[in-house]
This record gives structure tokens, C-alpha cells and sequence, in this order.
């Protein structure tokens, strides 16, 4: 079967950007900052419609197609394309080619369109689904790097029989063996979905630390480090490692309490730890306040991944707002995409386009020359990943 071409990401609105800064937007190598692998095998249309649906957990109704969604339109917009159909082909008629494909060969057709040059993948989040960093980058034909994730590692410790008593040290030395490791460039925690931002992030002493993981081990496998005493522990020794520490904030399933995802409530944190990169992801719905804090702390960056996605044609209203307080040298390209490669590229082309709708008016309305423009499209694209990454 032929493989189809991408749509020009300006398709439409050609006349609103100025043509450099499209060139610009159309051809940048994106480091994307925070994402997951791709299906390694092929699904039916029930788990790919759940898998483009971030906050429920069920499967979706039979009265209704998650294809009706601004990301399904999005979909059926940017990747019929890809699969040699017409932009906007029916959901259906996208199904039925979809499957005639193995997600390998879905994945060389869609990876490659995302245009990214390196992948810092979240590995800690059902690892069996998805492939390796290893492989995304084989089937796209980028390169990748590898976040670690706090609390599986707290929990991998204990499940392999780590005595609590010794889990202070075991949890140090786990964090320096990932901090000389070249292909661990940071750290991650799920704070958000364990007890939300607003704990006491204070750092523990070893002792509160040993009582906290012994109640932990004691309790039925598979474990769920759901301590604040053992997550404040966590982030503040990843602090004093060095590592970069991306935080999950918003946008995620239902089973984080969203009102208690507000990174306001990470204020007692950010003001008390070493000044280690602190990456704000996601964000949505509260990117202005990421944006505040970024410009608040010169240690804190922030992303709107994955509601890039989930927005479809309104993430252009998401990436101007984020471009309202922060310096540009805050804030980093993600698409937080996970499962179908659909997603990886979403991410990317609803990104760029954005961005030159956005920029594109800054231009057009005299606010900012084109230079500046692909700068800022620079900055975001790759280089702040690069400094704060130290890739
Ligand atoms: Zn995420």
C-alpha cells in the first residue's frame, strides 16, 4: 500500500504566516520533552478510542465515537493523509485502513512526520504496551534519552525486597547510579496523582523516611507509594542529585483530584529546595499560573503537552496563552503522546502551526520581527531542552 504525505501544517492559513517563519516552523528538528512509547501492537477501534480520551477510564459508550472530538477531528484532519486518504476521510473509512496496518508499520509511517530529532521518554507507565526509547527512536529515526520515575523507583526498591530500614540509602544510590547513567537525563514525579500538591514538602528525616517505607513494604503487592513523607523524600533527593525533576500538573484520567493539581500549591517546594530544573508538565487548565511560576523562579519550566493534542484546533489559543508571562527561554516543546502514534505526531504539527499562527500575528501586527519570531520557535523548539536537559 502506498504511504501517504504529510499535509502542509499551514494548509488553509498560508497567508497568515510570514513565509520565513513558516519555512522555519515547517523544517525544525523538536525536542519533545515528555513522552511515552507507541503501541507495539496493533488494537481494535474500542482501545484506540479509550486511548484518545485522557480522562476516562471507561470504555467509551456505544452512543457515541471519540472521533467526535476535537482531537478525532484533528485525527482524521493531519493523519488520514499519512495513511494515503483524503484529509478529513470519515472515521470509519480511517479505521478500516488504519487496520490494515501492524503498528510497526504504522508507527514508520506516522514517527517520522513528527519531525523529532530526540525523545526524553517517561518509561515508568505500563512499560509492556509500549515500546522502548530505544525502539521509538529506531522507528522514527531520532535519537532518545530516559526520565526516571521517583515513585517506581521507591516501589521497585521495596517490591525487591529492599529492607526498609536500608531504603533511605538504597533510594540515594539508585538516584546517582540513574544521575551517571548517560541516558537518564532527569527524574519525574506523579505527586499529582498520589496525594496532590498540597502536603507538607518539608524534607523528611531518615528515620520519619524508614517508618513510612516499612508500612509501605508490609502491605500487598504490587505496591503504591501513596506517603507524602515518602514523595517529599523523593523529589528533595533528586534535588540534591542534580536531576531535573519534571512534575506531572493538570490535565490527567480522573483518578487525580484535579482542584489539588493547582501548581500554586507547589509554592513551599519551590521556594525551599535546590535550585535544581523543575519541569511544570502539561499544565492545562492551568497554564497561566505555570507561566507565572516560570517566570517566578529562574529554576521552574513549563510545557502544555498532551492539551496540544486533546485541544485540536483551539490548542492555538492554549500556545498563545503560554507564550503571556514566561520568558521564552521557560518554556519547552512536549506532546506527552502515548499509545497511538497519531498522538506523536498531533503533538508536533498542531505545535508548529500554532506557533505560526501565533507568531505569525506578532509579525504581521509589527510587535516582533520575523527573526525574533524563529528564535522564540527555537528556544521552545529544542533549546531550552537542550540547556536544561544538559544534552
Ligand atoms: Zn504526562
Amino acid at each position: 500500500m502506498p504511504a501517504g504525505e504529510a499535509v502542509d501544517v499551514f494548509d488553509g492559513v498560508e497567508r497568515q504566516v510570514p513565509e520565513g517563519l513558516a519555512e522555519h516552523l515547517r523544517t525544525v528538528p523538536l525536542i519533545d520533552h515528555h513522552v511515552h512509547g507507541n503501541f507495539v501492537a496493533a488494537v481494535d477501534r474500542a482501545t484506540f478510542e479509550a486511548s484518545i480520551n485522557e480522562g476516562s477510564t471507561d470504555p467509551v459508550p456505544p452512543w457515541m465515537s471519540q472521533f467526535d472530538s476535537p482531537l478525532g477531528l484533528s485525527i482524521r484532519r493531519w493523519c488520514a493523509p499519512l495513511l494515503g486518504l483524503d484529509a478529513l476521510a470519515e472515521a470509519d473509512a480511517y479505521w478500516a485502513r488504519r487496520s490494515e496496518l501492524s503498528a510497526d508499520e504504522l508507527a514508520e509511517l506516522m514517527l517520522p512526520a513528527a519531525g523529532v530529532s530526540r525523545w526524553i521518554v517517561d518509561t515508568g507507565f505500563k512499560g509492556d504496551l509500549i515500546t522502548t526509547h530505544q525502539r521509538l527512536a529506531e522507528l522514527s529515526g531520532g535519537t532518545s534519552s530516559e526520565i526516571v520515575r521517583l515513585e517506581r523507583t521507591a516501589e521497585d526498591l521495596l517490591e525487591d525486597g529492599t529492607a526498609p530500614e536500608d531504603f533511605p540509602a538504597a533510594f540515594r544510590s539508585a538516584l546517582a547510579a540513574a544521575a551517571r547513567s548517560p541516558g537518564v537525563v532527569g527524574t519525574k514525579t506523579i505527586v499529582a496523582y498520589r496525594t496532590g500538591f498540597d502536603i507538607d514538602w518539608s524534607r523528611p528525616s531518615d528515620t520519619d523516611v524508614v517508618a513510612h517505607a516499612r508500612e509501605l513494604a508490609a502491605r500487598p503487592r504490587p505496591l503504591r507509594v501513596d506517603s507524602a513523607v515518602l514523595i517529599a523524600f523523593a523529589v528533595h533527593e533528586a534535588a540534591a542529585h542534580g536531576l531535573p525533576i519534571q512534575v506531572h500538573v493538570g490535565f490527567g484520567d480522573r483518578d487525580l483530584d484535579l482542584h489539588r493539581c493547582d501548581p500554586m500549591l507547589l509554592l513551599p517546594l519551590l521556594r525551599t529546595m535546590p535550585p535544581v530544573p523543575v519541569l511544570l508538565l502539561h499544565c492545562y487548565p492551568f497554564q497561566r499560573q505555570s507561566g507565572y511560576l516560570a517566570q517566578a523562579f529562574d529554576h521552574v519550566n513549563f510545557d502544555v503537552g498532551l492539551a496540544i493534542n486533546y485541544l485540536g484546533t483551539r490548542s492555538t489559543g492554549l500556545v498563545a496563552e503560554a507564550l503571556e508571562t514566561a520568558p521564552f527561554a521557560k518554556q519547552l516543546y512536549s506532546s506527552d503522546a502515548f499509545g497511538p502514534p497519531e498522538l506523536h505526531v498531533l503533538g508536533s504539527v498542531l505545535w508548529r502551526r500554532a506557533m505560526g499562527l501565533t507568531l505569525g500575528e506578532w509579525v504581521r501586527a509589527g510587535d516582533c520581527t520575523e527573526t525574533d519570531a524563529i528564535r522564540i520557535v527555537d528556544m521552545i523548539g529544542r533549546g531550552n531542552a537542550q540547556r536544561v536537559y544538559a544534552l
